[in-house]
């Protein structure tokens, strides 16, 4: 299938590792041109290059702290100024910090409403105007399957992310109107650096890792944890012009674990 996202402008956030690197080249792949954001400038050129050698994409890193409305519209602008616009929108952040609710003050929970749905609030606002000048615009956000249903050892997270779903099916008819959809994907649990420093570093590293992490996985149907790229090209499916109807979604990409009906 053509994804139809050749020469498409696609802003993939907190991507210099895990599940947004995983975005952003599943889009590179499809053609698409890739700015790409995280902090550590080092990380950030690392996966700029190695998108750039593997796909041939043209691909804009832009260093950033996703925690701060400058951040995020000067993450926004220079795409829009290298590029013309943006087109799709992989919303992603670093994700709270791990615990349980005793651990957590209240600056913990304004930090994580910061990372998570001031992120979020903030990246649609910011590229909003320039999909709808165009009529046309995909946004699709990395959350987790504590939006359905909650996980042992991240309150924060099990507090704060069903939230974003509600507010993303909130402002989706609006959305719709300048033939732009909003979805959400949940991931389960991926084989990426915040489950441990050693992921993604080498095939073989990551084959190893899976059988470290084999008793975890005995919750997962599937029986392993999740490879980034089989969350980054659900990604690139619904930025697609392939999936125009499909919008208000929160798509699960989770090996089954999520036990619940829908
Ligand atoms: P990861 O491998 O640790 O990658 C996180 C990326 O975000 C890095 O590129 C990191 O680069 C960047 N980042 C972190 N804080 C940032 C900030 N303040 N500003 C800009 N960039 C920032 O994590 P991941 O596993 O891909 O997780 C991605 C998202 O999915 C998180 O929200 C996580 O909670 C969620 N999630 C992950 C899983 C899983 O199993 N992996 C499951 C459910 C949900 P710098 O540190 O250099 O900035």
């Amino acid at each position: 299938m053509d994804l139809g996202l050749n020469g498409k402008v696609a802003l993939v956030a907190a991507a210099s590792k895990g599940l947004g690197k995983a975005s952003a080249l599943a889009l590179a792949r499809e053609g698409a041109r890739v700015t790409i954001c995280a902090r550590t400038e080092a990380d950030l050129q690392a996966a700029a290059e190695e998108i750039r050698r593997e796909t041939g994409a043209e691909v804009l890193a832009v260093p950033a702290d996703l925690t701060t409305a400058e951040g995020i519209s000067n993450v926004v602008a220079q795409t829009a100024g290298r590029f013309g616009g943006v087109d799709v929108l992989v919303n992603n952040s670093g994700g709270p910090a791990l615990g349980t609710f005793a651990d957590f003050t209240d600056d913990d929970w304004r930090r994580a409403f910061e990372v998570v749905t001031l992120n979020f609030v903030r990246f649609v606002r910011e590229v909003v105007p320039h999909m709808r000048a165009q009529r046309w615009g995909r946004i699709v956000g990395i959350q987790s399957s504590s939006v359905k249903q909650p996980v042992e050892g991240i309150d924060l997270s099990n507090g704060i992310r069903p939230g974003i779903a509600g507010l993303m099916k909130a402002i989706m008819p609006d959305l719709a109107k300048d033939g732009i959809t909003i979805n959400l994907v949940l991931p389960g649990r991926f084989l990426t650096s915040r489950i441990s420093p050693d992921a993604g570093v080498s095939a073989e590293g990551d084959r190893a890792l899976q059988e470290r992490l084999a008793p975890l996985a005995t919750t997962i149907p599937l029986g392993r944890f999740g490879e980034p790229m089989e969350l980054g090209n659900v990604v690139a499916f619904l930025a697609s012009q392939q999936a125009s109807y499909v919008t208000g979604a929160v798509c699960q990409v989770d090996g089954g674990i999520i036990a619940s009906n829908v």
